[in-house]
């Protein structure tokens, strides 16, 4: 089985997918990644899950990755008296250190550290940026806020700093129980949210080890100042636009969503843009002209990834959503454009071996019209780095370890497949033919190009690129 597109799509699981026929179906329909959203439902639903998509993993034979998405520091405020209150633009409101139950006046903010940040002049954003308010002056104690526009507050509505880097660690005592929880089952992909400075995905790195990849949820805007170097120490990254356009202003995502994809496309760092993608298919079985717009503009740009939230996990059309994505991103790569864009924004190979095979094979790939681009790896290395150069020709990915394959579902136009160690060169190229044609990118007299690492089996070592026929059985 394989896809006819490079790049993936990302599912969030919930409650309008949680058995096993419908997660089935949304990987049929074109799920590459499962997400599981740790801000909601207990361990024993992710369990659950876990089991769900492992055994339809087994029914369908292809490797499926599972992001674990932690739900990070979220600040709440605490409750009130009567449940809600509501807000009148220009009225004072104070958020203190007293956990009593709140009125028109105040609310508790159970975060000691906030006080020591928060300062004149910044703004607080409560419920999704719903209510905004002004900060007049914090003394440690309390925060004494203007009101800038009318609303209503209730219990425990989010609460959003971005004007301040928070002293906070990137992971919570809830994230870190739901952390060895996910390593315990198995879990690809840890996604870390609210990183802001490189140091929080070294934090997580320490715990994870290579037990999963690291993909960091840049929402916050002090990452921004540092995305070079919070890029740089993640596996994937990616473009958290529900909380961004709350922190940001909503004009000033799109900018900063292509200024993120750039940098990690310069470093070959998958990338995954979420939220709202098809927000009304939640309620709608078809897009808004505007939403399909904004998918498709997403892979123009050369992204590795699309994801659905709630679409997917609790909306009435989770199968018609996913099939939607499937449908667009089809489109796109069909359009002679996309390639021609993808050339146009074509990084420079670093100065090593692996690169420079790496380059080599896109090139050779185009000239001789290879049907696969094949490469061997042992970590997933390869496989990124030849996803980097984005070529024409799908790439074949082969490793003998199942965690490699089951982690590059994420990325863009790789297709993961286990198999044994191969030991020579003849054997190797035996077996790229023969996955090759048995996975369905081949047929006798097609050409296709492979890449691997002398002597076989070794880390870090590409030096090799081949060019083989395929011979009739
Ligand atoms: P969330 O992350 O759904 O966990 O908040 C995505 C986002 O903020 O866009
Ligand atoms: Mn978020």
């Amino acid at each position: 089985m394989r896809r006819q597109r490079k790049a993936k799509i990302v599912a969030t699981l919930g409650p309008a997918s949680a058995d096993q026929k419908t997660i089935q179906a949304l990987f049929e329909a074109g799920a590459d990644v499962f997400r599981f959203n740790f801000s909601h439902g207990s361990h024993a639903d992710h369990q659950e899950r876990y089991d769900i998509v492992r055994a339809v993993e087994k029914n369908v034979g292809r490797p499926i990755a599972i992001l674990a998405d932690l739900q990070g520091p979220k600040l709440r405020i605490g409750t009130f008296a009567d449940g809600k209150i509501a807000l009148q633009a220009g009225q004072e409101f104070t958020l203190d250190r007293d956990n009593t139950p709140g009125n028109a006046q105040r609310v508790y903010l159970p975060h000691p550290e906030l006080f020591e940040v928060i300062a004149g002049g910044q703004s607080l954003l409560l419920d999704d940026g719903k209510v905004r308010l002004e900060v007049l002056a914090c003394d440690g104690q309390s925060i004494r806020t203007r009101v800038v526009n009318s609303g209503s507050l209730s219990d425990r509505k989010g609460v959003n700093v971005p004007d301040a880097v928070l002293p906070i660690p990137a992971l919570t005592e809830k994230d870190k129980r739901d952390l060895k929880f996910a390593l315990e089952l198995g879990v690809d992909w840890i996604a870390l949210s609210f990183v802001q400075r490189p140091e929080d995905v070294l934090e997580a790195r320490a715990l994870i080890g290579d037990r999963a990849s690291i993909l960091s949820k840049l929402e916050k805007p002090a990452a921004l100042e540092q995305l070079d170097a919070i890029v740089q120490v993640s596996d994937a990254i990616m473009v958290a636009r529900g909380d961004l356009g709350v922190e940001l202003p909503p004009e000033r995502v799109p900018g900063v969503q292509k200024r993120i994809l750039r940098v990690c496309r310069q470093h070959g760092k998958p990338i995954v843009i979420a939220t709202q993608m098809l927000e009304s298919m939640i309620t709608s079985p078809v897009p808004t002209r505007a939403e399909t717009s904004d998918v498709a503009s997403a892979i123009y740009d050369g992204a590795d990834a699309v994801m659905l939230s709630a679409e997917s996990a609790s909306g009435a059309y989770p199968l018609p959503a996913v099939a939607m994505m499937d449908r667009i991103i089809t489109e796109v790569e069909r359009d002679p454009l996309y390639q021609n864009m993808l050339d146009a924004q074509h990084e420079s190979p670093l100065p090593n071996r692996g690169d420079a095979i790496c380059s080599a094979l896109r090139d050779v790939t185009r000239i001789i019209g290879a049907k696969a681009t094949v490469t061997y790896t042992s970590s997933g290395h390869t496989s990124l780095r030849a996803a980097r150069e984005r070529p024409m020709a799908p790439i074949l990915s082969i490793t003998p370890k199942l965690s490699t394959a089951r982690r590059l579902a994420l990325v863009w136009g790789v297709h993961s497949t286990i198999s044994d160690q191969v030991h020579n060169e003849s054997e190797m190229v035996t077996a790229a033919c023969q996955t090759a044609v048995k996975e369905g990118f081949a047929k006798a007299g097609d050409q296709i190009a492979i890449t691997a690492g002398m002597p076989f089996g070794q880390s870090g070592s590409t030096n090799l690129l081949r060019l083989a026929e395929i011979w009739p059985e």
